[in-house]
């Protein structure tokens, strides 16, 4: 049996600089900068998984 190919895969996280932190969804940033005030940077990672 064949594994079907798989298209790229594009992930976005927040990160935190300040706290070294990344977050897996936009309203956990929100709330971190709600919270603490800290700037949140969002990255967009291409992954492809076979
Ligand atoms: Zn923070």
């Amino acid at each position: 049996m064949q594994t079907p190919a798989t298209a790229p895969t594009t992930t976005t996280i927040w990160k935190c600089y300040r706290c070294a932190l990344t977050f897996n969804k936009e309203e956990i940033a929100a709330t971190h900068f709600d919270i603490f005030k800290h700037p949140i940077d969002k990255i967009e990672k291409t992954s492809i998984h076979n």
